[in-house]
């Protein structure tokens, strides 16, 4: 039986995959791999790795998450070193979780290998910190999958009145409800916002705007993309970087 590494991929740029996930995909017998693992970095694997794409739109699934477990498990019952690729980290809305418990139960080794998740970096290179002395001393990442007005919403809108600064994973589709939510709890209409698409790459694109405008500035940006709201966002006039 082989050993499976939960592995970040990182946000995209290649650069920013760590060693330790550099050395097993270099060792790795298959690597199995998702639609947001920058794609290149296959090509560091050795002669004669496999590779199994189980890749994910946002939400709609190429292969439900039960058998994208049963598949990790039975390579590990075929290979050695079995690398599972993800984007970002594995645990930031990565599904890791569950693939690591499927595997403990039926008794196959695994490690994680942290990535730097999107949530962090992709704002980076947009010249936008998620926190800053005397402008924000939190930020929260929070899925945005969830329609904001649902009934049973596991998330807490209100408790976001105080926040500085707020991430939206996977909610490029629900930026109007998640805006209009936002403005609906009391943060300001032109409370700062932007919304980032394909971050740490040569696609990156940066829209910036405020709650009430963002919606039609951010139209027709491809995914994956993140939304970035707080003050923070006013940081990139001074810090923008990577687009120059
Ligand atoms: N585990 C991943 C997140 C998976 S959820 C991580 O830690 O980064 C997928 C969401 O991540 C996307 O819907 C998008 O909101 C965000 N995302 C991932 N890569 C991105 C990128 N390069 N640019 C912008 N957003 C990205």
């Amino acid at each position: 039986m082989g050993k499976v590494y939960l592995t970040g991929a990182g946000p995209g740029d290649i650069e920013l995959l760590t060693l330790k996930a550099y050395r097993v995909i270099k060792e790795a017998d298959v690597i199995i791999y998702d639609r947001l693992a920058n794609p290149d970095i296959l090509e560091i694997a050795k002669d004669g790795c496999e590779f199994v794409y189980v890749g994910k739109e946002d939400g709609r699934h190429t292969l439900p998450q039960d058998e994208i477990n049963e598949v990790i498990y039975q390579n590990a019952l075929k290979h050695k070193v079995v690398v599972r690729l993800k984007g970002g980290d594995p645990f930031v809305f990565g599904r890791g979780a569950e693939e690591g418990s499927y595997l403990k139960q039926r008794d196959i080794a695994f490690e994680i290998i942290p990535g730097i998740t999107s949530a962090i970096s992709v704002p980076a290179y947009a010249g936008i910190p998620v926190t800053s002395r005397g402008v924000a001393v939190s930020f929260r990442v929070v899925t945005g999958h969830e329609t904001p007005n649902k009934e049973n919403s596991q998330i807490n809108w209100n408790s976001f009145k105080n926040d500085d600064t707020i991430v939206f994973l996977m909610g490029l589709h629900n930026l109007k409800k998640i805006s209009s939510k936002l403005i609906e709890i009391g943060k300001p209409k032109n409370h700062p916002c932007a919304v980032i698409s394909r971050g740490t790459t040569k696609e990156q694109k940066v829209v910036i705007g405020t709650l009430d405008d963002i919606v039609q500035k951010a139209q027709g940006i491809p995914t994956p993309a993140l939304i970035v709201v707080g003050k923070v966002v006013e940081l990139r006039n001074e810090l923008d970087w990577f687009s120059k």
